[in-house]
């Protein structure tokens, strides 16, 4: 009997653990997912600021290329069912297993403010993305050489990619409609009381100089009560315009966890609490990636990970060896802001401006290598720098 592994969610956990399994004699591997292909969210904000897609979307035909034990299902896991061992998809269709992965990753949260998930755009996919770049696009030709007011909630590393690259995009619009330049006046606004609350404050005042030198005025320390059509309400009572708000300020991990609490125990964070080796609930379960509460999740590095962590165990296993505890490995932080300038945190080293952006380029380079051959890497890489057609 080969032994069946059942992956939920193609992100970067389910597709890393898809890969090392998939070429594994005696493992039956199922990728259970609802998308054909894998997302980089680090270039997310490029595609915003009218750069390629394909940096962004990795199709899964190009990654799975020497995984024979491996099936890609396109479906949607809506029922666990771990006393018996299956998980039935929104299709209908029911799924045995002997291990199950949980790459359920993350979903947008809101927090209840009041009409900002009617009202705002997002950044979170790549469906998301190109919504707001098509949007940002038509404001900025209607806008034709007059301002167009922009707010972005969220001073996190996604609010402040985009702050720093839509003067850019206001150019590009122009030069590919020959129109004269829009002119973004972009606010960033934080509840903390600096940009990039979770880098060091010598990062923070680095990213807070450059955004400043582009032009991005920061709203600090300020705390968004709601979204309306054209403004925002903050602090109480003070009235923010924009003509568009980009909301960057919240994700949380997958809501299944939170349904099922005779199963999973939460942490503060909602994330799932896991033993040693990731197991939540028994011992043929493991959660993976952004919903585990391991000391780096939200990462994609640590997604990647923790993928190949699970998948050598697995392995490790079916060979009769003991499998391994797991080690958190602390990632590198870096963010773009603006052309060809980047702050790149790695422990309590910090480096930015050129220096920076090369770190973020070959770490962009690095993570498409995980899941591409070289040439297909590069191709999406390089593909990530040129102007799309919008
Ligand atoms: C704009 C943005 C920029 C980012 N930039 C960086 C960066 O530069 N560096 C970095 O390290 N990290 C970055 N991150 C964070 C990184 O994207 C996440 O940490 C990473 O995606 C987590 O991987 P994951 O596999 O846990 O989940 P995900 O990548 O979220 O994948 C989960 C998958 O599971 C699927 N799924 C969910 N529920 C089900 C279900 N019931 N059935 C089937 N499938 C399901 C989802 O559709 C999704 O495809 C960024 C995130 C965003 C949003």
């Amino acid at each position: 009997m080969q032994r069946r592994v059942l992956i939920i969610g193609g992100g970067f956990a389910g597709v890393q653990a898809a890969k090392v399994l998939g070429n594994q004699k005696g493992l039956d591997v199922t990728l259970l997912t609802p998308h054909p292909q894998l997302e980089y969210h680090g270039a997310l904000y490029r595609t915003v600021t009218g750069r390629s897609p394909l940096e962004v979307v990795l199709p899964f035909h190009e990654i799975f290329t020497e995984q024979p034990s491996l099936t890609v299902v396109n479906d949607f896991m809506v029922e666990l069912r771990p006393h018996v061992h299956e998980v039935r998809g929104e299709s209908g269709r029911v799924y045995p297993y002997d291990d199950l992965l949980l790459c359920l990753g993350y979903e947008i949260a809101y927090f209840g403010i009041p009409g900002m998930q009617e009202h705002s755009e997002t950044v979170y996919t790549i469906f998301d993305s190109l919504r707001l770049r098509n949007r940002l696009r038509d404001t900025f030709l209607s806008h034709a050489g007059r301002e167009v007011k922009i707010s972005i909630v969220g001073a996190g590393p996604s609010g402040v990619e985009v702050a720093g690259d839509l003067g850019t995009f206001a150019g590009l619009v122009a030069e590919r409609y020959d129109k004269q330049p829009a002119k973004p006046v972009v606010t960033l606004v934080e509840r903390a009381p600096r940009v990039l609350p979770m880098f060091s404050e010598e990062a923070s005042w680095l990213a807070g100089e450059r955004l400043g030198a582009l032009g991005v005025e920061l709203k600090l320390t300020t705390a968004v009560n709601a979204c309306h059509l054209h403004h925002l309400t903050v602090n109480e009572t003070e009235k923010l315009p924009a003509d568009i708000v980009i909301w960057t300020a919240g994700s949380r991990a997958s809501s299944f966890f939170e349904k099922h609490p005779a199963l999973f125990s939460l942490d503060q964070r909602k994330k799932v609490e896991v033993s040693e080796f990731l197991q939540a609930n028994d011992e043929d379960t493991y959660v993976l990636g952004d919903a585990a509460s391991t000391q780096f999740s939200g990462m994609a590095q640590t997604a990647i990970y923790d993928g190949t962590f699970v998948a050598e165990n697995l392995i490790r296993r079916a060979k009769g060896e003991a499998m391994l505890p797991y080690q958190p490995k602390p990632p590198v932080y870096v963010v773009p802001i603006g052309p060809d300038w980047a702050v790149a945190q790695e422990g309590d080293k910090v480096v930015s401006g050129e220096a920076g952006w090369a770190v973020r380029r070959e770490a962009d380079l690095m993570v498409l290598r995980t899941f591409l051959p070289e040439e297909k890497a590069q191709l999406h890489w390089k593909q990530g720098l040129e102007t799309a057609k919008f």
